[in-house]
């Protein structure tokens, strides 16, 4: 075993993984620019104090952010979402509104690592700051939606609730507490201590002890001011106008403290149910008042890749994206000739590999044909001398071939100042 490895819950990704990691970003980010969203590049280390304005009652945040002072003494912390990022830069520019941003990259939490579950992972998402209506928060229900379609995924349900407003809200979790308190002992020992920092956080438990008490907890919809349930109706009446299905689940709260009205989940049915979340978002109002902005409201997702790549290979889409070369120069003259032609080619618009060394011609064929090119260049001396290259075809699943070039062993002397323009007709 080598000496040094990637930490716990940390991957190295390598192609031809990581062409697929870059295209499913691609794919978001052209959702996302279709809809308006502008993209936010924010560092990924930040204060300390930018994340705590998140809530002392996410986990995330108490246990699991890797924080550490600097060598300014600065307390800071690797990221572990973006959305309090997102507020911060907010708070710190003061954009136009309604400020409709995307985002992707690295967050860092200290979790125990399993399927799915990582200590660096990568989300995309997208917050709009500065606008208070339900026909946003379909759009951005929405687009998560048309998301997970443009890669293929089939197999996704859609949660939805509302945590009504505040004050709806605080009735309700007084309700909760209540509730809980009654049955502190058939709790789980976690869920107590949760229930002493955010009595909602406790409906979020997956633990089985809980399951009975959360099952018979007041309902969060009996709680509803009437523009909350007016807010709630519409977005359900626009996500019906697009065709979105969805479940209400009332017992989705989500991890922010600041969470109100509506709430959302992407589920990947396909996933172990510890880990089906795809990622989800909600509505939140006052995370950009307490990093020290105006009041604002926010609404937004964040989208986990690693999970929904788990969840495209149990489908069998989005596979990753063939990178072969189209052309490989083999050259048994030196090689300063493949210097050449490899430079033309690219110029040319075409992918050309080559190998280097200067390997025996078999070496050099076995290295093209493992390059996956159509096409092979191959130049030597006599080719040189003469000024020209033999044009071989690889691929023989292509037979780009014709009945002439069959006869030759489908390859082809070509002068070397027709290359291109032979190779532009063979290879579409
Ligand atoms: P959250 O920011 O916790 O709402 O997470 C949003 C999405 O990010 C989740 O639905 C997951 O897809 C993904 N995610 C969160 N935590 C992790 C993790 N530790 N490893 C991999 N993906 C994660």
């Amino acid at each position: 075993m080598p000496e040094f490895q990637t930490s716990p819950g940390m991957r190295d990704i390598l192609p031809p993984e990581s062409a697929r990691w870059r295209r499913f970003v691609h794919v978001f980010a052209d959702v996302a620019e279709r809809a308006g969203y502008g993209q936010v590049i924010s560092p990924m280390l930040e204060d300390l104090g930018v994340f705590q304005r998140l809530g002392d009652a996410t986990d995330v945040v108490t246990k699991e952010m890797y924080d550490f002072v600097d060598k300014g003494g600065r307390h800071v912390a690797l990221r572990p979402e973006l959305t309090a990022s997102v507020c911060r830069a907010f708070v710190q520019h003061r954009p136009i509104t309604p400020w409709k941003v995307w985002y992707t990259g690295s967050q860092f939490r200290y979790e125990k690592p399993q399927r799915g579950r990582y200590r660096q992972f990568d989300q995309v998402g997208i917050e709009v700051l500065g606008a208070d209506d339900p026909y946003l928060d379909v759009e951005v229900i929405a687009l998560g939606w048309e998301f997970y379609r443009a890669l293929g995924l089939q197999q996704v349900r859609l949660l939805l609730n509302s945590l009504g407003e505040p004050d709806d809200r605080a009735r309700y979790v007084a309700a909760l507490q209540a509730h809980f308190e009654a049955h502190l002992d058939a709790l789980s020992p976690e869920s107590r201590t949760t229930l002493q920092k955010n009595p909602l956080r406790v409906l979020d438990s997956k633990r089985p002890q809980d399951a009975e008490v959360i099952a018979a907890a007041p309902r969060i919809a009996d709680f509803y001011s009437p523009d909350a349930a007016a807010h709630f109706e519409a977005v359900q009446a626009g996500l019906h106008a697009l065709d979105i299905p969805f479940t209400i689940d009332a017992k989705l709260v989500r991890g922010l403290d600041y969470y109100r009205r509506t709430t959302f989940e992407y589920q990947g049915l396909t996933l172990d149910s510890a880990q089906n979340a795809l990622g989800g978002g909600g509505r939140y109002d006052g995370l950009v008042e307490s990093l020290g902005g105006p009041a604002t409201h926010g609404v937004g997702f964040a989208l986990g890749l690693d999970r929904t790549l788990l969840a495209c290979d149990d489908e069998g889409v989005f596979a990753p994206p063939v990178t072969d070369v189209q052309v490989f120069v083999v050259d048994t003259t030196g090689g300063l000739e493949a210097v050449r032609l490899t430079a033309e080619l690219r110029a040319a618009g075409f992918s050309a590999d080559r190998a280097f060394e200067n390997r025996s011609m078999k070496s050099q064929m076995k290295a093209a044909d493992r390059s996956g090119a159509t096409f092979a260049v191959i130049v030597g001396t006599n080719e040189l001398e003469a000024g020209t290259v033999v044009v071989r075809p690889l691929r023989s699943d292509l037979d780009p071939a014709s009945s002439a070039e069959k006869q030759a062993g489908g390859q082809q002397a070509v002068p070397r100042n027709d290359l291109i323009d032979h190779l532009k007709k063979a290879l579409p």
